[in-house]
Parts: C-alpha cells; structure tokens; sequence
C-alpha cells in the first residue's frame, strides 16, 4: 500500500462534524459586524516580505521568527500573512479607501505563523478582524470593543471573558518612558535572561510583557508607562473608559499589556479567558494612527482588532456550548419498489424547489426497507418520507416522525408540500 501523506504540523483540517460550529461561529460574526454597518474586505493571503516587515516591525515574534516567506520564481521575497492589518492597510492605501473619509471594514480568513504547534496555537489559524480608518476620538475604539463585547454575549461566553486595556500613549511620550525603562533595566542586567537583553536594546517595550516569572518580578518596580502618558493620550484614555462605564462592558487596566505589534498608539486591549489554559487571548487590538503613513498612504488614524477563532471555538468546546450546534438534515426519503426511485426522486427535488429552507436527502443505492431506514436514522432526519409499491400505486407517501412519537400518515402527494411544514414549527414562526 501506497504510504499516506499528511497535513502539515500545526495546520488542521475542519471535518464535517466539526464545520456546523465554524459556520455558526462565522455566522454570528457576520451578523454582528454588518448591525454595525461594517462592509467586507476581502485580502491576498501572500504578499511582499517588505510589507509585514515594515509594519509590524522587525524585532518582533512575528517578524523574527514566525513568517512563513519564500522566493517566488522570479526571486521576489514573498510572505504568507501573519495577520491581516497590514494587508488591509496597503489595500485601503493602494485603491483610494483610506485618504479623507471613514471606512469601517472587517475581514476573515487563514493566517500562518510558524509557531510551536499546542492546543490553541497553530501555524495556520483563523482570524475575524475589524479595522476602521479615518476618526480620531475614542468614541470609535469604544465601538469596536462593543462590537467584540456583543458577540461574546450571542456566542454565550461573555461570563468567560475579561476586558483588559492599556494606552500606550503618543510616539513621543513612549519614546521618554523607553528611555526611562531602559535606564531602569541597564541597572538590573543580571537579572535579565538574553530575549530581554536584546529587547533592551532593539524594542525595550516589549521586555514588559515577557513571560519569564523573573522579570515579571522584576518589572513589579519598574517605572510606569502610565506616569508618562501625554495629556492628550490621558484624556482620549478617559473618555473610552467612559464610553465602555456607560454601555456597561466591564474592563480592567493591565498597565503591562503592550502588544506584541509595533504599530499601535493609545489604546490597546485584550479580551482574555482563563479556560483556555495559557493560549488565553482571543481577541486583541488597538489604534495605530501611524501605520496607513508608514506604508506610504496620507496620515490617517486608525482602530481595529483580530480574533482567533480556534481559541474561540475551543472555548464553545470546554464550554460545552457547542453540544447542540448540529447540521443534520431534516429529511430522508425511503424507497421501495419497482418505480419507486424515480417517485421518490420527483418528489425530493419538488421539496426542495418549494421548501428551500429544509434540508431534503435523497436514499440513492435501493436496499431494502430496512437498510434504509437505517440510513435515514443515521442522517439524523426529523421525518421519513415513505414511498413503497401500495404508496406509487395510490398515488401517496407516509410520513414517518423518526424523533418524537406522533402517528404516521399517509397523505396524497399533491398534499405534501402543505401538510410537510406542519412538522417544521421553525417554518411557521
Ligand atoms: P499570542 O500572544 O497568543 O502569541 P499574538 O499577540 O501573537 O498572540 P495577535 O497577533 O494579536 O496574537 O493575533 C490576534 C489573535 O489571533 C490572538 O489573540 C489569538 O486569538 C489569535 N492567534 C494568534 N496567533 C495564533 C496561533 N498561532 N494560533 C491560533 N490563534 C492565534
Ligand atoms: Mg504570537
């Protein structure tokens, strides 16, 4: 026998059983962000090295050491997006979207990262993002959260999830707490393992959210970026807490969550769940005025955010919310007899064509009464249509509940389109 090949480490499949909690998932999204007035954005998934490079900066995770770049034939360094911010943003840049006018857009789709594959990291994940361009005040990075806030609550996980914000103020102003951060971890370099070392040196704020429980004890005396902030990232700062205080979205201040991302300014936040175990981000974001003029478009400010659906759909799991979120099919239709296939095969496209919303499987294959009915269970099917010799003969077909206990009834053909929907409440509400 041949040697089976095998998906690539850390890049999963979605199988059948699996896809009725995605679509769901997908659906929810859809429907919240479009109540928003949000519109679509569809990206690449390669781009040029350059542009990941240039935007979220070189010493970082990503850029460092998770990119999945290659030459392309004719030697062009290509990247398989890590994200979708960067994409988004030279796409707004390249068609005119961006310069003097406000755009609110969302995207979704696979990003690839070559990280160490465990529960909740993978090197081709999915993503939700929103991105929105144009508007300066807080009132906007308020709606994005409440945007995220309001799918937690449809998906059912909003008691699981914890809202943690930082600002990291204007350039300037983190430019002065860099240095006042750098001078404070020169004089604790012996504490220092060589990741922060090197940070110190190239990207001091990204030392702040190590993982390494050492300097996380060290940082506790760390000078405080929030004693920094620039009057204007203070009072933009006050005024998102105050649009959140008054929608009611609970939040917490994390003076130490910096993302790691160099583009953002101002806000940045998290929504973080402690039933994931260490993977325990699902959501994360923040304003980037900067990043549509570094890629060679016209200043513009900028607010959005990304999701990771694996962790999300991993939280529906531990959860147990996904238990009901099913996509059997509603009916299946048993044959049996000379003719009957052809009866029955009539009747499941006339189903079809008239109640589009029901979901109609054809027996295909014959077998006797039996086998298919067992077919029928299988399929999970609320009903069976019955279709044998006296049935073709009288012209009808019995319909058979196969969950729940009412009586069978045989009704005429030409009924059963009016008398189908008395089975389905869901039709009638
Ligand atoms: P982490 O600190 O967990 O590595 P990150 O800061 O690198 O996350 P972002 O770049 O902000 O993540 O991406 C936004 C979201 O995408 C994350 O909060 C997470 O939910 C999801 N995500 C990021 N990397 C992965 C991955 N390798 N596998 C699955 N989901 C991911
Ligand atoms: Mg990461």
């Amino acid at each position: 026998m041949a040697k089976k090949i095998q998906a690539i480490r850390g890049m999963n499949d979605t199988l059948p059983e699996q896809t009725p909690v995605w679509q769901k998932l997908e659906s929810l999204f859809r429907q919240v962000v479009s109540s928003y007035g949000y519109s679509e954005i569809r990206m690449p998934i390669v781009e040029n090295t350059h542009l990941f490079k240039r935007s979220i900066g070189e010493v970082t995770d990503i850029v460092e050491k998770e990119m999945y770049t290659f030459a392309d034939r004719n030697g062009d360094s290509l990247t398989l997006r890590p994200e979708g911010t960067a994409s988004c943003v030279r796409a707004g840049n390249e068609h005119g979207l961006l310069y003097n006018q406000e755009r609110r857009l969302w995207y979704t789709g696979p990003m690839f990262r070559h990280e160490r594959p465990q529960k909740g990291r993978y090197r081709q994940f999915h993503q939700f993002g929103v991105e929105t361009f144009g508007i300066a005040s807080a009132d906007i990075d308020a709606e994005v959260i409440l945007l995220s806030a309001r799918l937690w609550k449809a998906l059912g996980i909003d008691e699981h999830v914890e809202l943690q914000l930082n600002s990291l103020g204007s350039n300037d102003a983190r430019a002065l707490y860099k240095d006042a951060l750098v001078e404070f971890l020169s004089a604790h370099v012996d504490i220092l393992d060589e990741d922060s070392k090197r940070r110190m040196m190239t990207n001091p704020l990204r030392v702040l959210d190590s993982k390494n429980p050492d300097i996380q004890a060290l940082l506790v005396d760390a000078p405080k970026l929030s004693d920094h902030l620039d009057a204007e990232s203070q009072a933009h700062f006050a005024q998102l807490q105050k649009y959140l205080d008054v929608a009611g979205v609970k939040y917490t201040i994390n003076e130490r969550l910096v993302r790691g991302l160099d583009y953002y300014n101002r806000t940045v936040f998290e929504w973080v769940t402690n039933s994931l175990g260490s993977q325990g981000t699902i959501c994360a974001g923040g304003r980037y005025d900067g990043l549509v003029e570094q890629l060679g478009g016209k200043a513009t400010p900028a607010v959005g955010f990304a999701m990771g659906l694996e962790r999300i759909i991993l939280m529906l799991e531990t959860l147990a919310l996904n238990d009901d979120i099913k996509s059997d099919v509603d009916i299946y239709n048993v044959l049996v007899g000379e003719g009957t296939d052809l009866a029955g095969l009539k009747m499941a496209e006339l189903i079809r064509t008239k109640l589009p919303q029901l979901k109609m499987m054809h027996h295909c294959g014959a077998g006797n009464f039996k086998k298919q009915m067992k077919r029928a269970d299988k399929s999970g099917a609320r009903i069976a249509l019955i279709i044998g010799e006296s049935e073709l003969q009288s012209g009808c077909v019995t319909i058979k509940e196969l969950q729940g206990n009412t009586a069978q009834q045989t009704v005429a053909t030409d009924q059963l389109i009016k008398v189908l929907p008395t089975y389905f409440n869901e039709l009638n509400s």
